[in-house]
């Protein structure tokens, strides 16, 4: 309940997190429970364009529209174009007609009028906007459950398995590949990897890995992403190892793609645009990737509060104290920094973290009035009727991204340091 994790952390008597274990459960079979395949999706314009045709006289409420779309289109769609798979000739672009088409001619068999007649109409006011396109886009190989009564809720699918690297040498990776690429084209990037964090409230603390999929796999890295995803991907631990496990967050039926939310961020505008999201769901972002850059009210309490002068105060504090005291120890405790990550670190780099890690608790305080007010100056230009409870909500959930992101960093210096 993330209202009550926030008040919790308001009053300083958070837990911090601890591992979920689980027991061991079969992954499911590709080939039998769940077929990769070549599948494809629509982006916002095309769905709002869909959702613009579908017929005034059959009475649709808001949440049939979507149920159309998101589940009856979608899915008839992978059936579709499942033939595609491995011919080595998949087009990027499918038609919509021939999906409608066939939706409108099972409703027909089953007996299902509203629906086939609601298809004739979307197929007539097709016919009449010709200017539009009508049509779904390739996403590449992904993931559909392929068993007969589908999934349950809370059920297991498959962990991630790839190469394990610490930041540290992912990122000496990923610098020689970029050097490698310098002169491609700009391209929407493709995501063979996931992080996997090692739980604040783990024994020795908070550390993360990254897990590459990309020399060595299995079909979890295909799983393709949504905005309104059937599926979560977080980490567990199994007979005493953590892993990262994708499970169903809702029941998902046969021939329905399985997707999670990637949570992805990315600094680069360019390749913020370049990423659009096809998951086709209602709530979709446009992208698949967050833009992080220009959060400008982020660094209002980095200005004011952590200056140059600042950060070198506190080095130089650390420096010259060059042991770790009492209160360090009770600070990193509290953001879940421990032995993993600390072990072998001389004392002032120790008590200069935990420097840090105050300013960054000290920040976590303040920032939700400046994203407040932020969002309200934003927000008040296009909105007469702003819920404040909600906004105030908003602003704690996006101080605390940010408490996060802060903490992944550091991490990540560190890494490399020791
Ligand atoms: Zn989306």
């Amino acid at each position: 309940d993330y209202s009550e994790k926030l008040l919790s952390q308001k009053n300083g008597t958070e837990n911090l997190e601890i591992p979920e274990v689980k027991d061991y459960q079969r992954r499911k079979v590709p080939g039998d429970e769940v077929l990769e395949q070549e599948v494809y999706g629509i982006d916002p314009y095309t769905h709002n364009l869909l959702r613009d045709i579908m017929p005034a006289d059959v009475s649709l409420s808001s949440a049939d529209k979507h149920t159309f779309i998101e589940e009856l289109l979608l899915n008839t769609l992978n059936k579709q174009v499942r033939d595609f798979t491995g011919s080595g000739n998949t087009p990027m672009v499918y038609p919509l007609k021939p999906v409608i088409e066939e939706i409108q001619k099972s409703a027909e068999e089953s007996g299902d009028r509203r629906t086939a007649k609601m298809c004739l109409g979307m197929l007539k006011a097709m016919r009449s906007r010709p200017e539009h396109n009508y049509v779904a886009y390739r996403k590449g190989l992904g993931v559909v459950c392929n068993k007969k009564g589908g999934f349950g809720m809370d059920d297991f699918v498959i962990e991630f398995f790839g190469e394990v690297y610490p930041s540290w040498r992912w990122y000496e990776k990923q610098d020689g590949i970029k050097h490698i690429q310098n002169n491609s084209e700009d391209q929407a990037p493709e995501f063979y990897n996931i992080m996997l964090e090692r739980p604040k409230g783990d024994r020795d603390g908070y550390d993360l890995v990254f897990v590459d999929a990309m020399h060595k796999a299995n079909y979890a890295s295909r799983i393709c992403h949504s905005c309104n995803p059937n599926c979560e991907a977080k980490v567990t631990a199994v007979d005493g190892q953590y892993q990262i496990g994708v499970y169903t967050v809702r029941p998902i039926a046969e021939g329905e793609e399985i997707t999670f939310d990637y949570n992805s961020v990315t600094e680069s505008k360019e390749e913020h645009e370049a990423s659009v999201c096809l998951c086709g769901s209602q709530v979709c972002r446009g992208s698949y990737l967050n833009f992080s850059g220009e959060g400008a009210f982020e660094k209002v309490v980095l200005m004011e509060f952590h200056g140059v002068l600042d950060r070198h105060s506190l080095l130089l504090q650390a420096c010259e104290a060059n042991t770790v005291s009492q209160q360090d120890l009770i600070d990193l405790g509290r953001a879940g920094l421990g032995t993993c990550l600390l072990a072998g670190l001389p004392g002032w780099l120790v008590a200069y973290t935990a420097q840090l890690v105050r300013f960054i608790f000290f920040e976590r305080q303040k920032l939700p009035n400046e994203i407040f007010k932020h969002n309200m100056e934003e927000k008040r230009q296009f909105f007469t009727d702003i819920n404040m409870d909600s906004e105030r909500n908003d602003a704690e959930v996006q101080a605390e991204g940010v408490l996060n992101s802060r903490l992944q960093h550091l991490t990540h210096t560190l890494d490399k340091v020791g």
